[in-house]
């Protein structure tokens, strides 16, 4: 599969080329996924306006699905004609995190810019976060699949791979939600409508959705949202006046530092604030040291859900099939390669839930 279509960032916000890429094939631990679906993420977006740096021309494009193609050596467990979920969650396996079972934090570095994608001519093209998955075929580590169920739709499968383990997991692995617990999510889009239903998976007393928008607080009590309150005045007040005192957790899904500014407000004594969302490198927040600490709370960033991907995603294929956990109802467009600018133009308007590109 040497020449592949992919959308190709040149210049930060500026609209992504559709054109050929070499795509080399797979080597040492590596698998080639022709891919069936990925959908459009918020990182997707922040890579591309610049946001968090990085080297161009660039392919982004992260929350996939697909068929292997071809395995490299030293591959196991993944063999060609698997159906995979595609993740960026690449893991060396013999670091101090991947031996503690935390792979999403892995602390081997990868670089993109010396990947398996290169321009016609010959150019390096990065690999963007570690998967270049808006194209039609990605080569990745082996520790960036997992196998699906043949009969699982890959769209849906697609969003599986960042944002419903993102959000679940927050809500499941990061902030180790109890039965009985109160849990407020702040922002009710792709991921915080997962992690609204990993609150309501793990069996939480209250679900609180606080959004700027009421035609999302609709779709969050779809979800499993027991309450939601317009992100406006002083939304924390609402949120301790309604449950007689403030959140064991407070999952934070939006990447806007404003919001974490305010996120410790809606905590009770013994509370933890989750990061989830993730503001520009140049965006900071602060918070009240004493305050915190007079009420032992906490504030713990989350990546990707602190997910193990063999282990957690086959148990949401698991939820989804029982009818415990929404999938179909994340898609709010599907869109072709061509169409990709619209796509995440329609993503920015922040309406959308999960925009999904589709290849035949
Ligand atoms: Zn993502
Ligand atoms: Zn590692």
């Amino acid at each position: 599969m040497p020449m592949i279509k992919a959308a190709v960032c040149h210049e930060f916000s500026q609209p992504l080329q559709i054109e050929d890429v070499n795509l080399r094939a797979p080597e040492m631990g590596e698998v080639e996924v022709r891919l069936d679906a990925v959908a459009i993420c918020h990182s997707d977006i922040s890579f591309w306006q610049g946001g968090f740096g990085g080297a161009l021309p660039a392919v982004y494009g992260h929350e996939a699905a697909g068929r292997v193609t071809a395995v490299g050596p030293g591959v196991k467990d993944i063999r060609a004609g698997d159906s995979v979920a595609v993740t960026l969650i690449r893991a060396c396996g013999a670091c101090n995190s991947c031996g503690a079972g935390k792979p999403t934090i892995c602390e081997t570095p990868y670089d993109g810019t010396k990947g398996p994608l290169t321009t016609a001519d010959g150019g390096q093209v990065l690999q963007g976060l570690a998967c270049g998955a808006f194209a039609e075929a990605v080569v990745v580590d082996q520790s960036q699949v997992v196998t699906i169920p043949e009969d699982m739709a890959k769209d849906v499968a697609s969003l599986m791979s960042c944002g419903v383990i993102t959000g679940v997991g927050a809500a499941v692995n990061a902030a180790g939600v109890r039965a009985g617990q109160d849990v407020v999510v702040i922002g009710a889009g792709g991921v915080g409508l997962n992690a609204i239903q990993g609150a309501r998976i793990a069996g939480a007393r209250r679900v609180v959705a606080v959004d700027m928008l009421e035609s999302k607080l609709d779709v969050a009590r779809e979800f499993g949202a027991t309450d939601a309150i317009l992100a406006e005045g002083k939304p924390w007040a609402e949120v301790k006046k309604l449950l007689g005192r403030g959140a064991d957790a407070v999952l934070v899904t939006v990447g806007a530092a404003a919001v974490y500014d305010k996120a410790p407000r809606y905590l009770a004594n013994g509370g933890k604030v989750v990061m989830i969302g993730m503001p520009h490198l140049d965006q900071t927040a602060s918070y009240s040291p004493i305050i915190m600490a007079d009420a032992g709370q906490s504030i713990v960033g989350s990546k990707m859900g602190d997910v193990v991907i063999r282990r957690d995603i086959p148990w949401m294929v698991d939820l989804y099939q029982q009818g415990r956990l929404k999938l179909d109802e994340l898609i709010s467009g599907r869109w072709r390669l061509d169409q990709i600018n619209d796509a995440i133009a329609d993503t920015m308007t922040g309406a959308a839930r999960r925009n999904v590109i589709v290849f035949d």
